[in-house]
């Protein structure tokens, strides 16, 4: 068995949608187990849509105009997407009366994308002669905590997921599970949503729980490149990377993957191929354990915006040791992420993410330091063997210091495979772009 995920740009429209079946076929005898992201920018779209609500306006024309002219030219029937608009135009009309928007009707809302994708992805099969069978993700025991936007799957998946699925890998069901991604439902019931991207998260629990030879993840590039194909047009793709670089990528800005997708390949070591469904016969990265041959030195550089830096200067009042314990503790108290640190004995530079509200902090850590909080950061990572990090920084800040970009607290993370630097928001894209031609 494998897991094949489809995001959202693979299956954007009715001809994504013929393509994505053709691969889906292609790979039959493996017994695929399909997980799909909603159609193209759906999920954008229903955010947007309850933004409006919120303000009194009832609006989902994109959205019912994306899957009804799917519908129609893929030739299908899908009554179950009439019903599923219907009842999201019923919540939208809640939403625009209350004037209010909860996280957990958001999740709600968000939903209605991957539920009406997996439902007309398996009514195409069908049609094709491949029978499949559609799942919401509940109906396969993905139960999650209640932390609504930013879910945490609960351990009893693991057990749940191959109560569902072992007929279908032991060849006694027939249909092809077209499982939805990115949502859960969470003990009361109530549908949860596992952060944007959480597909990929979707994805390999359920590859790793069910013990899957392969988890791939179908995007519209070659798969990990070694910056933003965005941002540099030449960025090449990665052949393989460990399940640490790819989660350190994730977490340090790369939009790639889900920051924690890798969370249970890694503990099952099952393999990972990210792959381009515009491009089938490139062989796409796998991720794995351990490099098969020679580590690479540099293996990605990838960027996160609106940084805020926060400086901290120890006055006398507390001792070295009793000065960390207590920084940590006021950003403990008030909840606020802490994403770069460096220190030295009595001052620290940290970095928070800029939409946190930093006011309570501030104040509270002014009574004992002197504290400086400046915006509009943004934080390079570079992913790289850090045995080599003397070298490839050396690489990295003359490239920068000859196109006068200013290197603004550098960071070594523990996992020994990531250095970080902060530099000016404005002048985030040039330094991806200086660094990527310095060091590839
Ligand atoms: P999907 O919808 O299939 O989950 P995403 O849009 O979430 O796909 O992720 C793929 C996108 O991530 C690419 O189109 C690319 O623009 C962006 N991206 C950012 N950094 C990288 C990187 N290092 N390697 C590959 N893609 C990247
Ligand atoms: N549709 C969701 C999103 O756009 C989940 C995903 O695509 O992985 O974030
Ligand atoms: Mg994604």
């Amino acid at each position: 068995m494998i897991v094949m995920k489809f995001g959202g740009s693979s299956v954007a429209n009715a001809e994504r949608i013929r393509h994505v079946a053709e691969i889906i076929q292609t790979y039959k005898d493996e017994l695929p187990a399909v997980v799909l992201s909603a159609m193209g920018d759906t999920t954008d779209h229903l955010l947007e849509a309850a933004d409006m609500a919120v303000n009194g306006t009832v609006d989902i024309e994109k959205v019912e105009k994306l899957h009804f002219d799917t519908a129609k030219e893929l030739e299908i029937e899908v009554p179950a997407i009439k019903e599923l608009l219907d009842e999201l135009k019923t919540l939208l009309t809640g939403i625009s009366m209350l004037k209010e928007l909860s996280k957990r009707s958001r999740d709600y809302l968000v939903s209605f994308g991957e539920r009406m994708s997996v439902r007309m992805m398996a009514a195409y099969l069908t049609k094709l002669g491949t029978p499949a069978k559609f799942y919401d993700a509940w109906d396969i025991g993905m139960v999650s905590d209640s932390n609504y936007m930013a879910a945490e799957l609960l351990d009893e998946v693991w057990d749940n997921i191959p109560k569902y699925l072992n007929d279908y890998k032991n060849g006694k069901q027939k249909e092809i599970p077209i499982i939805t991604g990115f949502i859960a439902k969470d003990k009361h019931g109530t549908i949860t949503t596992l952060g944007r991207g959480g597909s990929d998260l979707s994805a390999t629990m359920i590859g790793s729980a069910m013990g899957a030879k392969e988890i791939q993840t179908w995007k519209d590039v070659d798969g990990i490149m070694t910056t933003d194909p965005r941002l540099v047009k030449d960025a090449k793709p990665v052949p393989e990377v460990t399940y640490e670089e790819a989660q350190e990528l994730a977490i340090f800005g790369a939009q790639v993957l889900h920051p924690r997708s890798m969370i249970p390949c890694r503990k099952t070591g099952t393999p990972v191929r990210v792959k381009n469904s515009y491009n089938i016969k490139s062989e796409g990265t796998l991720i794995v354990e351990k490099h098969t041959g020679t580590v690479p030195a540099v293996t990605a550089i990838t960027k996160v915006k609106n940084v805020t830096l926060i400086d901290i200067q120890s006055s006398r009042m507390l001792g070295a040791a009793g000065f960390l314990a207590h920084i940590f503790n006021q950003f403990l108290k008030w909840n606020i992420s802490i994403d770069v640190i460096a220190t030295s004995e009595v001052s620290v530079s940290l970095t928070v993410n800029t939409k946190a509200d930093l006011s309570g902090l501030l104040e509270d850590l002014g009574r004992v330091a002197e504290v400086k909080a400046t915006g509009d950061k943004a934080i390079i990572t570079v992913i790289c063997d850090a045995s080599h990090s003397s070298a490839i920084l050396a690489k990295a800040f003359d490239a920068l210091n000859k196109e006068g970009i200013n290197v603004q607290m550098i960071s070594q993370g523990a996992s020994k495979v990531n250095v970080s630097f902060l530099v000016d928001m404005a002048e985030a894209d040039k330094t991806v772009q200086v660094v990527h031609a310095a060091l590839f």
